[in-house]
């Protein structure tokens, strides 16, 4: 059994002995309030586990309240063939603070992220440069790409960055001072090439279902700067159509 939060519990599908009324999920059917718990194969398809979560969140939205009681416990699900990352969206759809929810989601993919890319030492630091900068011999560059700069929009130049200098959240020790998931999502061309080593926001599943095109455009592209930065941009409401929020980089903070 899996506690959801203080109140609401899930079930694993193999501890299931019909002690319960439950009702099988299904995309295309509609659910009302009641007192059932919903079983769910997740089928370990990330793809369809997304189209799962989404339909779950718009129950929520629409208050479509469902549970039963299961000697002291109050059942919400009983699923199977699921994964940490559903474990925590189930979790997610419960928390009502919009900024904790969000916080709640950050903190998981960036710990799925810490995962992936403890896997193998990829950026490979010798002497304070990377293997990409080693591998570059005519750059002679500190601390990999833990550097800040700004898109240079002035016509005419040839430069398209300005004001590089190194990341104010970069500490003494070598270590970010912050979690900046952008940084996290980030993979140079060198490891992309060399490694076949890229992260794409299509393989999470709480970014998928949770955000949309706008918030995702802010969890990919805004590089140095804190945690609680993002978080707060992920907040913000926007009505400007996806295309001039993407030209005018309104997604950057
Ligand atoms: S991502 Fe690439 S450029 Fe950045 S530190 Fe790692 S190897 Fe270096
Ligand atoms: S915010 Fe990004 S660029 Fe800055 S120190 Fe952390 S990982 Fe490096």
């Amino acid at each position: 059994m899996i506690c959801l939060n203080d109140d609401l519990v899930i079930f694993d599908y193999k501890d299931y002995k019909n002690n319960f009324d439950i009702v099988e999920f299904d995309l295309n059917k509609s659910f009302n309030t009641g007192n059932y718990a919903i079983a769910i194969d997740f089928r370990n398809d990330l793809k369809y586990s997304i189209k799962c979560i989404k339909k779950l969140i718009s129950l929520k939205k629409s208050n479509i309240d469902f549970c039963t009681d299961f000697k002291d416990y109050k059942v919400k699900y009983v699923i199977s063939n699921y994964n940490d990352s559903i474990l925590d969206a189930l979790k997610a759809i419960e928390i009502e603070d919009l900024k904790e929810k969000y916080t709640f989601i950050y903190d998981s993919v960036f710990k799925q992220l810490n995962d992936i890319w403890s896997k193998k030492n990829y950026c490979n630091f010798c002497n304070n440069k990377c293997i990409a900068t080693r591998m570059h011999k005519n750059i002679d560059q500190l601390d990999g790409c833990c550097y800040s700069f700004k898109m240079n929009n002035k016509l005419f130049s040839t430069k398209l960055i300005k004001d590089k200098c190194k990341c104010k959240f970069l500490g003494d020790d070598k270590r970010c001072t912050t979690q900046n998931i952008s940084c996290k999502l980030f993979t140079c061309n060198y490891l992309k090439k060399t490694e076949s080593f890229d992260i794409k926001l299509k393989d999470f599943l709480l970014i998928m279902a949770f955000f949309n095109s706008k918030q995702r455009l802010i969890l990919k592209y805004n590089y140095f700067y804190s945690k609680e930065e993002i978080i707060d941009k992920l907040l913000e409401k926007s009505k400007i159509p996806l295309a001039l929020y993407y030209y005018y980089d309104y997604y950057r903070i």
